[in-house]
């Protein structure tokens, strides 16, 4: 999508602090950081959110969750929260699917 800043980041188009690429994921650390460590997993394709997801997409999210559980331990987090913000209410506010992996401090619950 041409207006979309993620798709841009995954295509080169715009700088992002990159942690993992491949041919169909990106990770970068998030610019606006949560926690001491907290950094983004997206696919490469444009998905817009978890309700956008079907069935040919199960292989790519699964391999997100592994890539960010995979990069969590190479930063030194043993414990870690996984994020999926789906919708404007719930907190997205960049509507290509993104994992978030936040790590490094105590985390809450139930989250904001
Ligand atoms: P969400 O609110 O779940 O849609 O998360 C979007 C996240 O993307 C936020 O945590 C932002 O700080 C982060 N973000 C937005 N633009 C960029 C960017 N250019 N590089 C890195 N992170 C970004
Ligand atoms: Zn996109």
């Amino acid at each position: 999508m041409s207006d979309c800043i993620f798709c841009k980041i995954a295509a080169g188009e715009i700088p992002a602090d990159k942690l993992y690429e491949d041919d169909e994921v990106v990770a970068f650390w998030d610019l606006d950081p949560q926690a001491p460590k907290h950094f983004l997993v997206i696919p490469k394709s444009h998905l817009r959110d978890s309700s956008a997801l079907s069935e040919e997409d199960a292989a790519l999210i699964g391999r997100i969750i592994r890539i960010g559980a995979h990069l969590a331990k190479e930063n030194g987090l043993d414990d870690y929260r996984f994020v999926v913000n789906n919708g404007a209410s719930a907190g997205q506010t960049v509507f290509h699917f993104h994992l978030h992996v936040l790590g490094g401090r105590v985390m809450g619950w139930p989250p904001g």
